[in-house]
């Protein structure tokens, strides 16, 4: 550096300076540690002030020096230097920093020299090379600060040894008014246009603008200011993306109205960005369709699929902000980044109001429903922090006044406490009163496009888990080749049919059980039929009722007293079943396939209601696929009993009704007690298809209850035993193991045995890849994952060809 610059580190006449940066193989913007401007003394910013001819200037880099080294190295705290800098730009009657004169500047470095003698004990250090030991040091280790922690937490960044350290050579964006800085993407970040975005500070060093502090000016604004830099830019966008054929974010400086480029790294983007990137990029051929797939992390779907705010809907402006990162979202407030934390967890949903977003704050962000600041741009670290998230962010209203105290907003003069609710559009930077209606999203033809390559990749089918017309509906829009789970269940909640279900529970004898069931049979023959039609053509698995019956009935003395008004019987009654219900481990108890064998006229009623639909559905010309599932099996003869009872009710209903035509309804199990998987075999005698129920699998295979793992699995994350949420994501080493003996021990009966997943995870892209590795014949997951699921079966699928660091694997070459 010294050779390339002609300067000298540490020399007092002429020093070359230089900025320390953290630099991990991940990006994690603005989470880690840096220093500018470093090699500067009490001498060499005197030789700084005479080579520039700018004496300002080499006293405002020194100060800052004085403030990051102070800060970052030894833990000064940050507000120690501000107070300083309030005060005596208060002495000097300015209010913007870069109005304080050289007098003003002087009497700054004093003051910040003895705020870092008071916290430290020691002077700051007069050796440059002492400096920058310190400097590198304290930048590795910002890779274990709690909020670099936090970000790695929170964005499953793991297997990483630590940061690298950059040592640059400094340029000067505040060399007075022909010097700039600035933070500027290739493309939107946001929506994923094809336009140049970033912001820029006239006379400001960059942390100026990555962090907030100042809010900057929009970049297509340079022209007014230096139309050759910005004319550049442009150049260096087009020469950037030709060579890494993918957007950049970069940060630059303009020295003295010379270009400086600081760094240049792949963007972050939110999942509309990401998608509309993607898919141009193919167009404009710079990359293919296999690349663009690899490019669009399958759980950023998820944005594309939430609501937006209705644009007919009564929305009452109260300011107009910044659109950091798209989305609708409302939310009480909350003033700092810990109550967001505690009040979501409440179960509330929250807007975090705050002047400025530090990085500090990022766990608050992370929970709350969206962000939203009075000062700060669209680069700063939170934005891009939020955008990388898909989280609703509106920056920089600036007409937003924040009394942290008393824990209130003021817009124009109206108030609003934390118990009020506002709505933040991030894709417009409207800040509006109340909470504004919104609307299904509205897909765009570049996502229809990239699922249409997904699915001509992918050999994983995706069906749903859906148990009403309206949720069946949706999935197929989003590209549901059938129903996986339809939980039978929560049909039984719905108006009349709980009392009537509760009725059935009381009953003494199976003969009155017989009649409560026959009054609910209809009402299950309704919804087959609704879910049939909304799934016409393709097969809907509907599993037999599964959780313990005391699920039914109310546990509440004046909810009992209610009930037994309603059905004509004594309170003492409905007391005594459910204490006679009630069980110590319930999940272990008397439910699935066990309540079919107790009670066979349940398993009766739901398969005539099943096989009824079928007819009527053939009536009328409505192509419907039942597949009848049972529930909770451990034993092959538990499989075998019931699968024979459920052929003798379709072979009675179908005579009854006078069909001799019916097509053919296909029995098979859930896995999901170890001991089925154990012997899959044996089981397989019995089952057309397998569906791995994973959440039960998953819960008895660790003897966790799903119910009750909050009190320890935070504990168990962050001491890193486990490393994911086994009920998130798929435990592959020991619940895995178990999926894959069972799929080989079924195949071994039935090689061509259709097999699939109905648990959580069948939603989740880890997991996906997974299933299509042993070779399950589909996933099945909630509505709204469904588009996430086709693209994670297709990446999955694509990424068996490539290496870890995404190149294509070749071959092996023998030498030789
Ligand atoms: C399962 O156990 O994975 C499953 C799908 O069933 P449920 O969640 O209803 O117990
Ligand atoms: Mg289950």
């Amino acid at each position: 550096m010294e050779e390339e610059t002609g300067k000298q580190f540490g020399s007092d006449n002429d020093p070359l300076l230089v900025s320390v940066r953290s630099g991990a193989a991940v990006s994690m913007p603005g989470m880690m540690d840096t220093v500018l401007n470093l090699g500067l003394t009490d001498k060499a910013v005197e030789g700084l002030a005479t080579i520039s001819g700018n004496r300002r200037f080499a006293l405002d880099a020194y100060r800052r020096l004085l403030n990051m080294f102070g800060d970052v190295v030894m833990g000064v705290p940050h507000d120690a230097f501000e107070e300083e800098f309030d005060r005596i730009k208060e002495q000097h009657g300015v209010t913007l920093d870069t109005d304080l004169n050289e007098e003003g500047l002087d009497q700054l470095i004093a003051a910040y020299k003895a705020v870092y003698r008071k916290h430290t004990g020691e002077e700051f250090p007069q050796d440059p090379y002492l400096q920058m030991q310190k400097a590198v040091e304290a930048v590795f280790k910002s890779w274990n600060i709690p909020r670099a922690i936090r970000y790695r937490e929170i964005n499953e960044i793991t297997g990483l040894l630590g940061t690298a350290v950059n040592v640059q050579s400094m340029v000067f964006g505040n060399m007075g008014d022909d010097s700039g800085t600035g933070v500027a993407f290739t493309r939107d970040p946001s929506t994923g246009l094809n336009e140049f975005y970033g912001e820029f500070l006239v006379n400001a060093q960059g942390e100026d603008v990555v962090a907030g502090i100042r809010t900057p000016q929009n970049v297509t604004e340079m022209v007014h200011w230096r139309k050759d830099i910005y004319e550049q830019l442009l150049d260096v966008k087009r020469i950037l993306e030709n060579h890494y054929r993918e957007m950049q974010d970069i940060e630059y400086t303009i020295e003295r109205g010379n270009l400086y480029l600081l760094q240049t790294r792949t963007g972050k983007r939110t999942g509309f960005a990401a998608v509309k990137i993607a898919v141009e990029m193919v167009v404009e051929g710079r990359i293919t369709r296999n690349e663009a797939m690899m490019r669009v992390p399958a759980n950023d779907l998820n944005q594309l699929l939430l609501p937006t705010f209705d644009p007919s809907a009564a929305r009452e402006v109260l300011t107009t902000g910044l659109p950091a990162s798209p989305g609708a979202c409302f939310g009480m407030l909350a003033f700092s980044a810990d109550e967001a934390v505690d009040r979501t967890h409440e179960g509330e949903a929250v807007l975090l109001v705050r002047k400025e977003t530090s990085p500090e704050d990022i766990s608050g962000m992370h929970a709350a429903a969206g962000i939203l600041t009075s000062t700060g741009g669209m680069t700063s670290h939170a934005a891009v922090v939020a955008r990388g998230w898909g989280k609703c962010c509106v920056a920089g209203a600036g007409e937003i006044t924040i009394n942290e105290a008393d824990r209130t907003i003021t817009i124009n003069g109206r108030t609003f406490g934390d118990r009020d609710t506002l709505s933040i559009d991030g894709s417009t930077g409207e800040v509006m009163a109340g909470k504004v209606a919104t609307q299904d999203p509205q897909l765009s033809d570049e996502f229809d496009s990239l699922m249409e390559w997904a699915d001509e990749h992918r050999k994983l089918g995706v069906r749903t888990n859906a148990d009403t017309p309206a949720d069946a509906a949706r999935a197929r829009s989003y590209g549901a080749e059938g129903i996986g789970l339809c939980r039978t269940e929560h049909m039984f909640f719905e108006g009349e049919r709980i009392t009537e279900m509760r009725e059935m529970i009381l009953a003494e004898n199976q003969e009155d059980r017989i009649t409560a069931l026959d009054k609910l049979l209809p009402h299950q023959r309704e919804d087959f039929k609704g879910i049939f039609t909304a799934m016409a053509g393709l097969p809907v698995t509907v599993r037999l009722l599964d959780p313990p019956l005391h699920e039914f009935l109310t546990h509440e003395k004046h909810l009992q007293a209610e009930l037994a008004e309603r059905l004509g019987l004594p309170v003492e009654k409905i007391e005594a079943r459910v204490a006679q219900l009630h069980e110590s481990n319930p999940m272990l108890g008397h439910r699935g396939c066990r309540l079919s064998i107790t009670y066979p006229e349940i398993l009766e009623m739901q398969v005539t209601a099943i096989t009824e639909a079928a007819i009527e559905c053939q009536q009328e010309g409505v192509e419907a696929r039942p597949e009848i599932m049972i529930p909770l099996v451990g034993t092959a003869k538990e499989l075998d009993l019931l699968r024979q009872r459920v052929e003798r009710t379709i072979a009675l209903t179908a005579r009854n009704r006078g069909i001799t035509d019916l097509v053919e309804i296909p029995v098979g199990t859930m896995i999901e007690i170890p001991r089925a998987a154990l012997t899959a075999d044996q089981v397989a005698e019995h089952a057309d298809f397998f569906s791995f129920g994973t959440n039960d699998l998953t819960q008895m295979t660790f003897g966790y209850s799903r119910d009750d793992i909050n009190s320890f699995l935070p504990h168990y994350l962050r001491q890193e035993i486990l490393e994911r949420d086994p009920f998130q994501s798929i435990d592959v080493s020991g619940v895995g193991q178990l999926v894959e003996m069972a799929v080989s021990k079924g195949r071994i009966i039935d090689e061509n045995m259709k097999m699939g997943i109905c648990g959580e995870h069948g939603g989740d892209p880890a997991s996906i890849s997974f299933c299509h590795d042993i070779g399950l014949n589909y996933v099945s997951c909630s509505p709204f994952r469904v588009p996430i699921a086709r693209l994670a079966a297709a990446r999955r699928r694509l990424n068996k060809g490539l290496n870890k660091n995404g190149t294509r694997r070749r071959r092996r070459v023998r030498r030789g």
